[in-house]
């Protein structure tokens, strides 16, 4: 990989983050650094004047719920390389720093599969193992061989194999404690030349039904996930937000019977360990949440999951609006929802890991 040459980061003090994270929340970082190589990552944290307080990639998975002191590095480490290529795959070495949509256009547009299915999600290829990104039926371990990543306390860079990067549903190792003090630098992807199409949601499943897999491109199936999304989600750009807000809770099959005596038409699915995948928009939906707004913040009126900030409102008033939605969620359901991004600094996370409660008379 051809890092850029090494020159010291500009360092600023008191930097606004609103245009760093896409909820648009106003936080401002001590220290603030941009950094587009591993040499300057490897300089900046040796002579840093405050300690590392946060990683920033795209913002699009982080509420930022107060200032924050401390450094905030930018991950902008670029370039992209073949390492290893047979006749049907290719071992793809990316750059933290890149944008993960571009980096899935790149693949798509040379037929290479494996990522087509995650196409339009915002952020950059480091943050993409941090919660292992997932979409339409595909999650990133199914294409990652191995990252390397900066120990914060050590200085060293260290490998990770998929297999040690212990991911699960939305979750890896760098979610957990003692993950959190590495900064992922590169991502090495194993891609195929031969078509392998994950068709199984419904409405990718609908367009593909009548076309033989051999004659569907990579290309087409990006395309095909962009306009479903675009239908759907809203543009960071236009109305922030982080996505999904709340994981899909998976509950276990005794706690499903009853919720499904009570809910017939409840979505479900069934994981590959034998729970049951509910899907926590269609909750928030029935608890009659979908599209409601609460002063300057609100819920997406076509994805309940997705809250909204257009009126550039506080993490407060996002954070008050969410406790609102796990507990009308929790009251009528019996399930507690858990939020999916990264909320900063992590003592705020009060919402964050709560068990799921017996259920109650809906
Ligand atoms: P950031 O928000 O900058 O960071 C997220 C977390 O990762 C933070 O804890 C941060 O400290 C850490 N981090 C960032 N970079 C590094 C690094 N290099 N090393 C170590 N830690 C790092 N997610 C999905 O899984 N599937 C989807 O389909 C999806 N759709 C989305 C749609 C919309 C409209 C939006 C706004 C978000 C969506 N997301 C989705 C969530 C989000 O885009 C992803 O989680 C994405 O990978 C976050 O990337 P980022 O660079 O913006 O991360
Ligand atoms: P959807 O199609 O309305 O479906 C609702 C939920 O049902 C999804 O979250 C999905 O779970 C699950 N689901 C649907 N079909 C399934 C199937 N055939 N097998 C197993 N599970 C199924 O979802 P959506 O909101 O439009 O999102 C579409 C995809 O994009 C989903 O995979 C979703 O995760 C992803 N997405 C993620 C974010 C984020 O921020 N994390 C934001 C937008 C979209 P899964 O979520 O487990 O796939």
């Amino acid at each position: 990989m051809s890092f850029e040459a090494s020159h010291p980061p500009a360092l600023e003090r008191s930097k606004s983050l609103r245009r760093y994270n896409t909820l648009q929340l106003d936080a401002t970082a001590e220290y603030f650094v941009e950094v587009t190589s591993l040499q300057q990552l490897q300089q900046l944290l040796g002579a840093s004047p405050a300690p590392l307080a946060l990683v920033l990639g795209g913002g699009s998975n982080v509420v930022l719920t107060s200032d924050i002191p401390g450094l905030v590095v930018l991950n902008r480490i670029l370039g992209k390389q073949v390492v290893a290529e047979s006749d049907t795959h290719l071992e793809l070495v990316v750059g933290a720093g890149e944008n993960w949509d571009e980096l899935v256009r790149y693949c798509v547009e040379r037929d290479l599969w494996g990522i087509e299915n995650l196409g339009l999600i915002p952020g950059t290829v480091g943050a993409a193992p941090i919660q292992n990104i997932g979409a339409y039926g595909v999650e990133l371990e199914s294409v990652l061989l191995w990252l390397d990543a900066f120990n914060t306390e050590t200085g060293e860079l260290c490998r990770f194999s998929r297999a040690t990067c212990r991911f699960g549903y939305r979750h890896s190792l760098f979610k957990e404690a003692d993950g959190r003090k590495f900064i992922i630098t590169q991502v090495a992807f194993g891609l195929s030349k031969e078509p392998i199409p994950q068709l199984s949601y419904g409405e990718l499943a609908q367009k593909y039904e009548n076309i033989d897999s051999k004659d569907i491109k990579a290309l087409s199936v990006y395309q095909s996930i962009c306009d479903i999304r675009r239908a759907k989600l809203p543009d960071p750009l236009h109305t922030p937000n982080v996505g999904s807000f709340f994981k899909n809770p998976i509950i276990e099959p005794h706690l499903f019977a009853d919720l499904l005596r009570q809910y017939p038409s409840i979505p479900h699915y069934l994981t590959a360990d034998g729970a049951i995948k509910l899907a926590a928009g269609w909750l928030i939906d029935k608890a009659g949440w979908k599209g409601k707004r609460v002063g300057a913040v609100g819920v997406h009126d076509r994805q309940a999951l997705v809250l909204i900030n257009p009126g550039l409102g506080s993490a407060r008033e996002v954070l008050d609006l969410a406790q609102k939605i796990v507990a009308d969620v929790e009251r009528q359901f019996g399930i507690a929802l858990e939020v999916e991004p990264t909320i900063y600094p992590p003592a705020r996370d009060s919402l964050r890991v709560v068990p799921i409660a017996p259920l109650t008379e809906g």
